[in-house]
């Protein structure tokens, strides 16, 4: 995939994140790792009028430590305050060449509930219910992360699991492309938003049975993100594909 294609995907998966509403506003970002030195990243600009908005122009090539990748590209543009966030993930592990930093209102109130994030259900989204299988971490500070000592923590915190929540905050997920940090990011949300409706409902929150896993396969990329992301897209446009 060439740099412009990568551009209008990391655009296409900012304007998905918020029309799932992971993101409000001006604030969260995307980012992809091109090679050892550079990425491509959501910046701001004067004439940015939010993450819904989200324009290929907006994702500017940059190098690890924040400058502008190639001539120009910095010329009109900001990398975001939290740029660590992504730096940090992408130095963490070399599989996480995406890095998705939202703000879904869902998870940070379950969080801010006691609610931790398990899987409750199965078949319901099999992958959201295998990655909460897996354990979601939780960083417990509220800051904002602008710098790599917090990036650091965060990090840590994340213990090389895909995704994280960052309490008060929101979270980051981490994958190999940018579909699936998406992916993860929106069945996060599920996830958070079904738990909080079986609390309202008075129901108490329990793991599936164990026994029911061995019928929770992994159906694959081609279904859990090649079509997911299909979806994704042409909801985005508000028509069939
Ligand atoms: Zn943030």
């Amino acid at each position: 995939m060439n740099l412009a294609s990568q551009r209008a995907l990391v655009a296409q998966g900012c304007r998905v994140a918020a029309s799932r509403g992971l993101v409000d506003g001006m604030l969260g970002h995307l980012s992809l790792r091109i090679d050892d030195g550079h990425l491509l990243i959501r910046c701001r600009s004067d004439t940015d009028t939010g993450v819904a908005f989200t324009r290929p122009s907006d994702i500017r090539l940059i190098t690890l430590d924040g400058k502008a990748g190639a001539p120009g590209e910095l010329d009109g543009y900001r990398v975001p305050n939290e740029l660590p966030i992504h730096v940090e993930t992408m130095r963490a592990d070399a599989g996480h060449r995406a890095v998705a930093h939202v703000h879904p209102p869902a998870v940070v109130a379950a969080d801010l509930a006691g609610i931790a994030i398990r899987p409750v259900y199965g078949a319901f989204d099999i992958p959201g219910a295998r990655l909460a299988r897996g354990g979601v971490p939780v960083y417990p500070r509220a800051v904002l992360i602008r710098n790599t000592q917090l990036a650091k923590e965060m990090v840590a915190a994340m213990g090389g699991r895909p995704l994280v929540i960052l309490r008060g905050h929101g979270i980051t997920s981490a994958a190999g492309s940018i579909e699936q940090s998406v992916l993860q990011a929106i069945s996060i949300d599920e996830l958070a938003r079904m738990s909080l409706r079986v609390r309202a409902a008075g129901g108490t929150l329990r793991d599936i049975e164990d026994a029911d896993w061995d019928h929770l396969p992994d159906l694959g990329s081609g279904f859990n993100t090649e079509s997911a992301w299909r979806h994704e897209v042409a909801r985005l446009d508000g028509q069939p594909s």
